[in-house]
């Protein structure tokens, strides 16, 4: 299934000036959610890895049933408040001010292997901030994989150094 063909562009959302590409329509449909897990699955034959992570909240949607399917655990990246244990924090910078990403600070040990999942790589920082966080409690990244990478906006050169891949170019 081409799953460009069913993902809604929507302009300027969420300010004027950007066109937002709304996977929803990808997950309503069941060929199109069947086709996005399966495809992100594809690109982690033959790699080995302990986890995937999944950065809040798309991220969750296509890492949890990935993980489910390779019989890995999934660790979420959520938003500054919103885990319950001892937490682990990253600030980034956004357009307008910053961001916080946070991970509990016993998901990953030192040494362990993950793979982080998102639905889009747009310019890069959330990423990059993510790869900070899983790097400062001594994971190693092995892998970043998305569902739609947009190639104007340059994401990947913040990710020089690691193995990036994407499903869809826009
Ligand atoms: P970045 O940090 O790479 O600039 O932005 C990527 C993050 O913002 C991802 O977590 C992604 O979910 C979200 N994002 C930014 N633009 C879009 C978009 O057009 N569509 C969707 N679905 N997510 C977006």
């Amino acid at each position: 299934m081409d799953l460009k063909t069913i993902i809604r562009e929507v302009p300027d959302f969420p300010k004027e000036g950007i066109l937002f590409y709304d996977i929803t329509t990808i997950l309503q449909n069941p060929e199109g959610l069947k086709a996005s897990i399966d495809q992100i699955q594809e690109k982690l034959e033959g790699v080995e890895f302990d986890y995937i992570i999944g950065p809040e909240s798309r991220g969750f949607i296509f890492g949890v049933p990935v993980a489910y399917n390779m019989g890995k655990g999934f660790l979420p990246i959520r938003k500054q408040g919103k885990l319950p244990y001892k937490t682990k924090s990253k600030e980034y910078a956004l357009e307008y001010g910053t961001a916080t990403i946070e991970m509990h600070v016993d998901a990953i040990k030192p040494g362990d292997k993950v793979v982080i999942i998102d639905d889009l790589l747009a310019t890069g920082g959330t990423s990059k901030a993510t790869v900070e966080l899983v790097e400062s409690l001594g994971g190693e990244v092995v892998k970043l994989l998305y569902l739609i990478e947009l190639d104007f906006l340059k994401g990947r050169d913040k990710l020089k150094n690691y193995n990036v891949d994407s499903i869809i170019h826009k």
